[in-house]
Order: C-alpha cells, then sequence, then structure tokens
C-alpha cells in the first residue's frame, strides 16, 4: 500500500470522529500560503483539539509517515510537486485566548492579529508590534517572529507543546532559547499547542494609536498588494538584506512571476502565477549576486518545505 492509500483509509478511519472539513486528501497548498505557490499536499488535516493533534502524531509514528506541521503558511515556500505525508494545519480550529491578570493563554492557532487586537480591547499593551505579522502564535514563537520594536522572546512566558516522543511537555522563560528568528523549537518537529504570555497595563487610545501607526509603515514600506512570504532573508549581522539587494540592482529583476519587489526589496513577490522553482532560483540567484558584489551571503528566513526531488 503507498502512503498515499495508507493515509486515505487507515488516517480516515482512525479520526473517524472528525469532521470531513477537517480532513482532505491531495488539497492544494496554495489555498494554505501567503505567496499562494504550492502543490498538493497526500493529507492536510486541522485539529480543532489537543487529543486530535496527538492521534494525529501517534498515527503517523506507528505508520512511519512524514508530518510537516503549519501555522498560516506565512513563512513557506511548498514546492510545486506538494507535501508527502499529512500536514498538520494549526489554525484557526485550535485558536482562542483567555484572560488571568496581565496574562493571555492562547492557543497555538491564534492569529496574531486577532490576538493584538484582544489585547488592546483588554488594554493590555506589548503585543503591539504584533499585530501586522500574518502568523498565528505557533509560527511565531517558532520562528520568535518582531517587527519594529518587538519580538515573542518579550512576552512569552510558557509554552505548551507535544515533543517528538508524543509526551506533552512544558518550557518557562529561558528554556525557550529565544535569539534573532530563533527558538528552542526551531530545529525540531514539536507541536507548540498553547502559551503563557506576560503583558503589562495600558491604555485602548496608546496601545491602538501604535498599532496603527505600525500598520501606516507597514503599508508604506511592503508590497502588502501582491502575496508574498514576508522577508525572504535573515538579516544579515550589520546590513540590512532589502538594501543589499537593492543597491545590487536587484528591484524588480524577475524570474517567471516571481519578483524583486519593486517597494521593498527584501520580499519576493508573486505577480501572478509564479512557481516554487521561480522562487526558488531567483533565492539563489539574489544569493550569487549578493555574494558576488558585497561579499556577504543571505541567509533564507522564509522555510521551504515539501518534495524537491524533481
Ligand atoms: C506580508 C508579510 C509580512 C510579514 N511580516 C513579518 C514581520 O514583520 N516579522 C516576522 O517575524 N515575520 C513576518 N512575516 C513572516 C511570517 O508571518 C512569520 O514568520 C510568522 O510567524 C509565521 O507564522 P505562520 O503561522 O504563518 O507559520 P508558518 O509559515 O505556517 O510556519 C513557519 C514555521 O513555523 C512552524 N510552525 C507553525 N505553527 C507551528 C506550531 N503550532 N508548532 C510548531 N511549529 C509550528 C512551521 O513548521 C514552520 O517551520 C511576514 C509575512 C508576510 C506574508
Amino acid at each position: 500500500m503507498t502512503i498515499h492509500q495508507t493515509l486515505q483509509n487507515d488516517f480516515a478511519q482512525a479520526l473517524a470522529e472528525e469532521s470531513p472539513s477537517r480532513l482532505r486528501f491531495d488539497e492544494p497548498m496554495d489555498r494554505h500560503t501567503s505567496f499562494r505557490i504550492g502543490g498538493p499536499a497526500d493529507a492536510f488535516f486541522e485539529p480543532d483539539s489537543i487529543r486530535a493533534v496527538e492521534q494525529a502524531l501517534r498515527f503517523c509514528k506507528n505508520r512511519q509517515i512524514s508530518c510537516t506541521i503549519v501555522g498560516n503558511g506565512s513563512n513557506l515556500l511548498v514546492s510545486d510537486q506538494g507535501i508527502r505525508g499529512l500536514v498538520l494545519a494549526v489554525g484557526d480550529s485550535l485558536s482562542g485566548i483567555e484572560r488571568q491578570g496581565d496574562v493571555l493563554l492562547v492557543m497555538a492557532g491564534t492569529r496574531l492579529s486577532a490576538l493584538a487586537a484582544f489585547a488592546a480591547r483588554q488594554e493590555l499593551t506589548g503585543l503591539e508590534f504584533a499585530s501586522g505579522i500574518p502568523g498565528t502564535l505557533g509560527g511565531a514563537i517558532q520562528m520568535n517572529a518582531g517587527a519594529y520594536d518587538g519580538c515573542m522572546q518579550d512576552v512569552v512566558r510558557q509554552t505548551d507543546f507535544v515533543d517528538e516522543d508524543l509526551a506533552c511537555r512544558q518550557i518557562n522563560g529561558e528554556e525557550h532559547q529565544f535569539a534573532y528568528r530563533h527558538s528552542a523549537f526551531s530545529e525540531r518537529s514539536a507541536v507548540i499547542l498553547r502559551a503563557r504570555l506576560e503583558l503589562n497595563p495600558g491604555s485602548y487610545g496608546a496601545i491602538t494609536a501604535k498599532m496603527n501607526d505600525l500598520a501606516e509603515r507597514r503599508r508604506q514600506s511592503q508590497p502588502l498588494e501582491w502575496p508574498s512570504a514576508g522577508s525572504v532573508f535573515k538579516r544579515p549581522p550589520g546590513f540590512y538584506a532589502g538594501k543589499l539587494i537593492s543597491d545590487c540592482q536587484l528591484k524588480g529583476y524577475s524570474i517567471g512571476d516571481a519578483q524583486v519587489s519593486e517597494k521593498h526589496a527584501g520580499f519576493i513577490v508573486n505577480r501572478g502565477a509564479a512557481t516554487a522553482r521561480d522562487v526558488l532560483r531567483l533565492i539563489e540567484h539574489i544569493q550569487m549576486v549578493v555574494s558576488d558584489k558585497t561579499g556577504v551571503w543571505l541567509e533564507p528566513e522564509i522555510k521551504c518545505i515539501g518534495d524537491w526531488t524533481a
């Protein structure tokens, strides 16, 4: 039996009580990435409980089927061949926020925009930086996402997750090993379930004014009118990736429909029908040109996932 058949027959049975709408086969991943790029996932599952996460992970482990964890797909380049095995999408169906004093207990699938808006309504400050980042809490902790003057490290105090041995575990404070676009989850395939965020009392007016200001700065500087995955490269120490790319005259440079944004050279945009291969070739071209002209090697911030064998 192929992996595909195993998933179709057995996984559907194993999760028989799940709603069919949360378990789909041959699901086009371009529907689930902000790049609007990506071939089909053999199976795509959106768990709505921690138990469903555990069941899916156990199924994959027992059958030795690969399991790829995604959030809102806003930092991903999924291959044109798609993803073999199961995609476990921790998103809207695993979201929710509870307030306890100045602390928020937040499920991993909660979108940062909804979380920041909730904090503002509750007059809690500390999440303004996150309001324009189009990811989930899980994806943001994994990446230590940040913008302007803040990052997840500033607010995340405790995280619950399922580890590779299917044990539910918890880490606190420095155990997160937060660094620039890095956390203790960066090099592993644990599934973040929920986190405890510590904020400070603030005023609704000041919080929303700051969020509006940051949103305006994004609109001015980022090509939000085109599909993208945000900044493609990490900031190299002492430089800005966008400026290096722009100084190398690469603004507007295209391969197929993948283009270095005219507005912000740190972004690659999909001008319509870009393939993952186009984007990857453009990334490699940028790396070579910038390295030749400046001596700086740009490391991708976006994650390339899926089946790249072709
Ligand atoms: C227009 C635009 C602007 C952006 N601006 C910013 C910005 O200012 N700052 C910034 O840091 N990023 C930015 N990004 C990138 C992106 O939004 C962030 O990296 C975000 O944190 C990714 O979250 P996600 O849920 O979309 O994760 P995905 O892209 O789905 O996944 C990213 C990584 O997180 C892992 N992951 C996701 N959920 C979980 C989970 N529950 N448990 C374990 N691992 C998980 C995935 O396996 C993958 O490795 C931007 C993107 C776009 C499109």
